[in-house]
């Protein structure tokens, strides 16, 4: 039969400890010499809970806190002014977050992003990896139905991050559309670009805004277009291209914006092929 011995945690000071015999109640086998530290222990409880939802649900940390929070209230309105604050323990919250993770790749030439394995579905099991370019690494994450909703949308946002970005990648890009049902906007792409591509999809991207001021739905439109070629058939791109090109044609200077994408993107001998 198997036993635990349990000592007290301040076991140079303090002699207590118990034995605890299979799946029997453990038996005081020394006394202690100080009273049991009850705040502490409601503490410990506390983050051992949390570390447990945490293992179990991939809804985020800061979720998982607020909701335990709210049931230690209602259980227990007292003891909560002596639990942690979220500041307090995030960092060994997240280090159990991680803990089942792979080790970060050093570089992006490292990143792996395996067929129909769990890192590429979405929590309903949905690809969620539109994109993996492989010439100039990049990644783009979406589904069919964040692409929809895109294409139905007369206004979109964009905006990159390079705080948020996670390593090796240097920026977070993302492309969020107005949702009248949220009363605010969601992110329906993401994308993790190495440093200079950003800069070039930046700077195009100013300058069109910019360019534009007189009629910002075309511009808009135009560059939302343009965006969506990345998701289409590479066969299809020369055609849909084309359309583009002659829908737009009327804006001032966008000649050089043509030109920026057909070099870059649509060409045979383009900087980036055509890859999905
Ligand atoms: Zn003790």
């Amino acid at each position: 039969m198997l036993s635990s011995y349990w000592h007290c945690e301040k076991r140079d000071k303090c002699p207590g400890r118990l034995t605890q015999k299979a799946d029997q109640n453990p038996m005081l086998t020394a006394s202690y010499n100080h009273e049991p530290d009850e705040n502490k222990n409601k503490q410990e409880i506390f983050i051992t809970n949390l570390k447990r939802q945490i293992r179990e649900d991939p809804m985020p940390i800061r979720k998982i806190f607020r909701s335990e929070l709210i049931n230690r209230y209602t259980n227990e309105p007292d003891a909560v002014c002596t639990l942690p604050e979220f500041y307090q323990i995030k960092n060994s919250l997240y280090r159990t977050k991680n803990e089942n993770c792979p080790p970060l790749p050093k570089s992006i030439e490292q990143v792996t992003i395996e067929v129909n394995r769990k890192w590429r579905l979405s929590l309903r099991g949905e690809d969620f990896t539109m994109i993996d370019n492989n010439s100039l690494r990049y990644l783009a994450f979406d589904t069919l139905e964040s692409l929809k909703m895109l294409c139905s949308c007369e206004h979109i946002f964009a905006d990159g991050t390079f705080r948020s970005s996670p390593k090796p990648f240097t920026q977070l890009y993302s492309i969020h559309i107005e949702s009248s049902m949220l009363n605010g906007t969601i992110p329906v792409i993401y994308s993790l670009l190495p440093n200079k591509f950003k800069n070039t999809y930046l700077g195009w991207k100013e300058q069109y805004y910019a360019s534009a001021k007189d009629d910002p739905i075309s511009i808009k439109a135009l560059y939302q277009q343009t965006c969506a070629l990345a998701f289409i058939p590479t066969s299809s791109i020369d055609d849909i291209w084309c359309n583009i090109t002659d829908a737009f044609d009327n804006l001032p200077g966008v000649q050089v914006f043509f030109d920026y994408v057909t070099d870059t993107w649509v060409d045979n001998d383009s900087l980036y092929p055509r890859k999905l």
